[in-house]
Formats: C-alpha cells, sequence, structure tokens
C-alpha cells in the first residue's frame, strides 16, 4: 500500500504516520526527519536545506529529488511506503508520479488531514520532538516523564522552527505552494479528507476505517 499524508504544518501528520506505520506494517518516510537528519551529519544537503527551514521556506524541489529517489528504491519500500511531508509542491508530486510510473507503481490513497490555522498555531507552539521521530505536546499529547521520550527515553527538545514567525511563514508556504495538491490528488479520485481537528485516538480511527477499505 502506498499511502501520502497530506496537510499543513502541525495537523498531526507525524503522529498519525507513526501510528499508521505500526498497524499497517509500513516504512514512514518523513522529509523532515531525513533532512533534520542530514543538518545534525553536517552533509552538503543539510547545509544547504538548513537555510531554508530556519526561515521556515519549503526547501527546492530539486534538492529532495535524489534523496526520495533513494529512499524509494530501498528494499522495505517494495511493498508500500508512507509518505509524510512528500510531495509538497506540483512539482514534486509530478516527479513522484514518474518515480512511481517508472517502477509500475500506484499511489492508493491520500490523507488530507484538515485543522484550522488557530488550532494549528496551538499544536505547534507546544509540540516537543525527539530526535527519534517521536512528537509530543505539553498540555494535548505529554510524555509519562517530563522532558523524556517515551518510546527511547531520549531527551525531548522544541524544534527551532516552531517559534511564531517561522510558523507564519510554513502556513504561508503551505497555503501558496501545498495546498493545490489537495484539488491534483482529489481530481485523481486518490483524495480522502480527515477531519484531524479530533483527538489522536478518534484521527486515527477514521483514518484505520478508510485504510482498511482499500
Ligand atoms: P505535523 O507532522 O503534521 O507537523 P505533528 O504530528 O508533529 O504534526 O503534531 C503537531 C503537534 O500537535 C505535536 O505537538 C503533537 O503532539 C500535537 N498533536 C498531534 N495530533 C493532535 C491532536 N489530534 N490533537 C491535539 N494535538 C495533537
Ligand atoms: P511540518 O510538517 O511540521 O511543517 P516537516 O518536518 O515535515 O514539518 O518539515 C520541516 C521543514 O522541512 C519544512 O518547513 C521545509 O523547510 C522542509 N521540508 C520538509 N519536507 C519538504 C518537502 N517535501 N519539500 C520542501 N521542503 C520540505
Ligand atoms: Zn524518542
Amino acid at each position: 500500500m502506498i499511502i501520502i499524508l497530506l496537510g499543513p504544518p502541525g495537523a498531526g501528520k507525524g503522529t498519525q504516520a507513526k501510528k499508521i506505520s505500526e498497524k499497517f506494517s509500513l516504512p514512514h518516510i518523513s522529509t523532515g526527519d531525513m533532512l533534520r537528519d542530514n543538518i545534525i551529519r553536517n552533509t552538503a544537503l543539510g547545509i544547504k536545506a538548513k537555510s531554508y527551514m530556519d526561515k521556515g521556506e519549503l526547501v527546492p524541489d530539486d534538492l529532495l529529488l535524489d534523496i526520495i529517489k533513494v529512499r524509494l528504491s530501498e528494499p522495505d519500500c517494495s511493498s508500500g511506503f508512507l509518505l509524510d511531508g512528500y510531495p509538497r509542491t506540483l512539482a514534486q508530486a509530478d516527479a513522484l508520479g514518474k518515480i512511481l510510473d517508472n517502477t509500475g507503481k500506484e499511489i492508493d490513497v491520500v490523507l488530507n488531514i484538515h485543522v484550522d490555522d488557530e488550532e494549528l498555531i496551538n499544536r505547534l507552539s507546544g509540540r516537543r520532538m525527539c530526535s527519534c521521530g517521536a512528537s509530543y505536546h505539553v498540555l494535548f499529547n505529554p510524555p509519562k516523564k517530563e522532558g523524556i521520550c517515551d518510546s527511547c527515553n531520549g531527551e525531548l527538545y522544541q524544534r527551532n522552527d516552531d517559534t511564531p514567525e517561522t510558523v507564519k511563514n510554513r502556513l504561508a508556504a503551505y497555503k501558496k505552494l501545498t495546498e493545490p495538491l489537495i484539488d491534483y490528488y482529489n481530481k485523481k479520485a486518490l483524495l480522502h479528507t480527515i477531519d484531524g481537528g479530533k483527538d489522536i485516538p478518534g484521527i486515527f480511527g477514521d483514518i484505520a476505517k478508510v485504510l482498511e477499505e482499500i
């Protein structure tokens, strides 16, 4: 099964992706996590991507093409995968379409997680991350022990792009460059819109229902 998670920053893509990946045994591919990993390792890609990410802008399409191509060709992706945060532009959607065409694969479903702007800002301002990819919220989804990751005992941190000014830019970039993908995938009859305003288990229940019908 090939699943794309679409949604604005803070919609809960990463949170739901972890749960989907466990229940449906699919590799979770997050371009945000991959880019942050490149920044930590100080790779050429990480150095280039950092300046865009710090400002809340999207990283240019051509910088992502190689990493996504390589990742999708790895053996664990052979029978399906879950994309979180890719594609984010029409050019990326076309590029992904070509990669899949070349390997005889097709997208099964695009889950569009819809959340109002005000709620997105509340979610992003209280988000705490772990380097293992887990994400928490100080009020809405706190870890069992303050500041410590439930799954790996790692120390939680606040992402440096979760600041009010950067969040404003990220939401603007979403509206301008990513939102057109809703129409793009709707026209391909792949889109399922999910009410992302519910609590975490409620959203997961709705997503699982959609996936079980595929
Ligand atoms: P995204 O990957 O879409 O940017 P995350 O999964 O990191 O979003 O979630 C953003 C923040 O909102 C995190 O702090 C997370 O714990 C919290 N969160 C996720 N889903 C919900 C929800 N349904 N209700 C309240 N808070 C949520
Ligand atoms: P969120 O869903 O909370 O916005 P991500 O971790 O998915 O966060 O992305 C963080 C940042 O990484 C984005 O603001 C952007 O700069 C960059 N990024 C991630 N995925 C992409 C992508 N597909 N195209 C361009 N930039 C990306
Ligand atoms: Zn962790």
